[in-house]
C-alpha cells in the first residue's frame, strides 16, 4: 500500500530520531522508577507510544483514531505501543471493560507485544511508586497536604482574570505534611477532608499550575487493588508518571490536554531532579480529537444509552462503539482506512459520517461476495414457464475478482422480486416492471409484464409476466432484445428466509450533543426496522459472514443471533451515501 501521509507528529518523531533524542535509553523491560530502569538491558525500541484508555466503558470510534495513530507510529518508526489501562478512578472501572478493550484493540489489528515483552500495563500497578514519589515531593518542599475543603480549594483557585489565593496550609512544615499524607494513606481521614497538592504558583496565568491536587481521599474499593488504598492519584499527576515509568517517548493526547502540558513537564522535571526518574523524559503532543456527525462519543452518554435501555447493549449495531460497529458489519480494515483518511491535525473539526461508510464500501467492494436478497417481497409468476420445472443461472461471486469464481441458483416459475420493482402506473423514467414493459431478470431471462393480481384492499399481491426463451444471460443471442431495466429476484421455492435488520442513524440530529438540549431528545425513534426477507439459495448465514446484496448494500450475519438455520442479518451500509 501507499506510504503513510506525513503529518506534524511524524515530523516531530523524525526530528527526534535524527537528533538521537531518545537514543541509549535504558529500560528494564518492565516499568519502574530510575532505580529499576537502570538495571535494564539496552532498549532497542526507537520510540514508545501508548494507548491509555480508562476501563470505564467500551471503546468507540474516537478511540480508533488514537489507537491507529499510536500503534501506527510505533510500527512505522521501529518502536512499540503500550496498551495501558488508566485505572485510577475506582468507582467507574470494571474488569469487563478491561477485557472488552483488549479484545477490541486486537480485533482492530494491533499488538502490544513486542520482542518478547507483553506491553500491557495497569496504572494501578504503579500506585506504590506514585506514593513514594509523592513523599519525595513533600520532602523537597514541592507538595503539601491542604486541609481546606474541596469547595474552598476550588474557590481559592481563582479564575482566568483573577489570581488564586494561597492556602493557609501551604507553608506548613514538611514533617506535618508528611505525617498527614501517611495518615491519608492509612485511611485515617474521611473523603474530602484533605488533599495533597503540588506547590507551584497560585498566581500562574495557567490555572493548571495553581497548586494542582495530586491525591484525594476516596474510601472506595478498586477493581484490581481492592481495599489496599484509600487515596487515589488525580489523572494529571498519574498520567505523566505512568508515561515516564514505562519509558514512553511520545505521549500523544487530544487537544484539551494542551493546558496540562506545563504541569506534565513540571512534575517530570521535579522527579528527575530528585533522582526518581531517568532522563530523557517523555514529551506530550496534542492532536485534534475525532468528532463525527450524528454520533456521541462521550463514554458517560454511551453508558447512559445502555443503562436506560435505549439500545440493546454496548455492542448494539447502532452504537458508535467499536464492538457495535463490528456487529454492524464494519471490518477492521475499513476502520483503519477511515482513520488513515482522517489524518492528524491540530484543529478541531466535525467529520461527516458518510466518510466512515465510504471507507467500508471501499474496503468491501473489491472483495465482498455478492448475493441476491429481496427485502420487500412481491411474487412474480412467469405464466409461460412450466410448473415444477427449474434451471440453473450463473453469476460471478465478485465481478471485480473473476478468479473468485461463480455461483449458481435456480430459476423457476414463481419468483420473489422487490415490491418497488413493479408499478401498475409507472411514473416518468420508470424502466422496471409495469404492464406491457420488458425487463431483464438479472442473470436470467428477459420477461414481459402481462398484469397483476390484487387483494380486496386493492394491494398488488402478484405480478404476472412471460419469459422470452432465447434471452437467458450468458447464452448466444441473449442481447438481441434491448431492455432499459434490470431487476433482481430469487426463486420462491428455493429461497432462504431471513430476518433482516435495516438500521438507520441512532440520532436524527447531526449534532446530538450540541446546544443545551438533552442528547436523548435527538434519538431517532425509527433507528431499526426489521423485515422478513428472502435470500439467494445457498446463502449460509454463519455469524459474521458478509455480503454485498446486489443493488442493496453491505450486510453481515449477526454474530450473536444468526445461525444458518435461522439467519439474522444486519444491514451495514447502503450502496450509496444516504447521510447528506
Ligand atoms: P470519554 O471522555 O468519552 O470518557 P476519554 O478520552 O476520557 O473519553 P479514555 O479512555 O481516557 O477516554 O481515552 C483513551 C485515549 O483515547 C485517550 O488518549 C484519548 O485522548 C483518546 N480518545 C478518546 N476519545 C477520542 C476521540 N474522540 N478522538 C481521538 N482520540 C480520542
Ligand atoms: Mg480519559
Ligand atoms: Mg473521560
Amino acid at each position: 500500500s501507499n506510504p503513510p501521509a506525513s503529518n506534524f507528529l511524524r515530523t516531530i518523531i523524525e526530528r527526534d530520531l535524527a537528533e538521537g533524542r531518545y537514543a541509549g535509553r535504558l529500560w528494564a523491560g518492565r516499568p519502574g522508577p530510575a532505580s529499576v530502569q537502570e538495571q535494564g538491558a539496552p532498549d532497542a525500541a526507537r520510540i514508545r507510544t501508548r494507548f491509555p484508555p480508562e476501563p470505564n466503558g467500551y471503546l468507540h470510534i474516537g478511540h480508533a483514531k488514537s489507537i491507529c495513530l499510536n500503534f501506527g507510529l510505533a510500527r512505522d518508526y521501529g518502536g512499540t505501543c503500550h496498551l495501558r489501562f488508566d485505572d485510577t478512578n475506582p468507582e467507574k472501572e470494571e474488569d469487563e471493560y478491561v477485557r472488552a478493550i483488549a479484545d477490541t484493540v486486537a480485533w482492530l489489528g494491533f499488538d502490544w507485544h513486542w520482542q518478547g515483552q507483553d506491553n500491557r500495563y495497569f496504572a494501578s500497578d504503579y500506585f506504590e511508586y506514585l506514593y513514594q514519589f509523592a513523599e519525595a515531593l513533600v520532602q523537597a518542599g514541592d507538595a503539601y497536604v491542604d486541609e481546606q475543603s474541596a469547595e474552598e480549594i476550588r474557590a481559592n483557585r481563582g479564575t482566568l482574570t483573577e489570581k488564586g489565593r494561597n492556602s493557609p496550609w501551604r507553608d506548613r512544615p514538611v514533617a506535618e505534611s508528611l505525617a498527614r499524607l501517611r495518615e491519608m494513606r492509612a485511611g485515617q481521614h474521611p473523603d474530602g477532608s484533605m488533599a495533597l497538592r503540588a506547590r507551584i504558583d497560585m498566581a500562574s496565568p495557567n490555572i493548571n499550575l495553581r497548586d494542582p491536587v495530586l491525591y484525594r481521599i476516596r474510601h472506595a474499593p478498586h477493581h484490581r487493588t481492592g481495599d489496599a488504598w484509600s487515596i487515589y492519584p488525580m489523572y494529571a499527576w498519574a498520567h505523566p508518571v505512568e508515561d515516564a515509568l514505562e519509558g514512553i517517548t511520545h505521549s500523544i493526547c487530544t487537544l484539551e490536554f494542551e493546558d496540562q502540558r506545563p504541569f506534565y513537564d513540571w512534575i517530570l522535571g521535579k522527579l528527575a531532579d530528585l533522582g526518581q526518574l531517568r532522563r530523557p523524559l517523555p514529551h506530550q503532543h496534542e492532536f485534534a480529537r475525532l468528532n463525527l456527525s450524528y454520533v456521541v462519543t462521550s463514554k458517560r452518554k454511551l453508558l447512559q444509552l445502555v443503562r436506560e435501555g435505549h439500545v440493546q447493549g454496548w455492542d448494539d449495531p447502532r452504537m458508535p462503539t467499536l464492538a457495535g460497529l463490528r456487529r454492524r458489519g464494519y471490518t477492521p480494515a475499513s476502520i483503519r482506512l477511515f482513520c488513515e483518511r482522517l489524518g492528524v491535525s491540530k484543529s478541531d473539526s466535525r467529520i461527516d459520517y458518510s466518510l466512515l461508510e465510504q471507507a467500508l464500501r471501499d474496503d468491501l467492494d473489491p472483495r465482498a461476495k455478492r448475493a441476491v436478497a429481496v427485502l420487500d417481497p412481491l411474487k412474480l409468476v412467469i405464466t409461460n414457464y412450466p410448473e415444477g420445472a427449474s434451471e440453473l443461472c450463473h453469476a460471478p461471486l465478485n465481478p471485480h475478482a473473476p478468479d473468485a469464481g461463480t455461483r449458481e441458483f435456480p430459476f423457476s416459475r414463481e419468483l420473489w422480486i422487490e415490491r418497488d420493482d413493479f408499478r401498475e402506473e409507472p411514473p416518468k423514467k420508470y424502466f422496471r416492471l409495469f404492464p406491457g414493459n420488458t425487463v431483464r431478470l438479472k442473470y436470467g431471462y428477459i420477461v414481459k409484464c402481462t398484469g397483476c393480481v390484487k387483494d380486496e384492499q386493492g394491494r398488488v399481491v402478484e405480478v404476472h409476466a412471460e419469459y422470452l426463451p432465447d434471452t437467458k444471460s450468458g447464452t448466444p443471442g441473449a442481447d438481441a432484445v434491448k431492455v432499459k431495466g434490470t431487476i433482481t429476484w430469487v426463486s420462491a421455492a428455493h429461497a432462504v428466509a431471513a430476518e433482516v435488520r435495516l438500521y438507520d442513524r441512532l440520532f436524527s440530529d447531526p449534532h446530538p450533543d450540541g446546544g443545551d438540549r438533552d442528547f436523548l431528545q435527538a434519538l431517532n425513534p425509527d433507528s431499526c426496522h426489521t423485515v422478513q426477507a428472502w435470500l439467494e439459495p445457498g446463502t449460509r448465514a454463519e455469524p459474521g459472514a458478509t455480503w454485498q446484496f446486489e443493488r442493496l448494500g453491505y450486510f453481515v450475519a449477526d454474530r450473536e443471533e444468526s445461525t444458518p438455520e435461522k439467519p439474522v442479518i444486519n444491514r451495514t451500509a447502503t450502496l450509496r451515501d444516504s447521510w447528506a
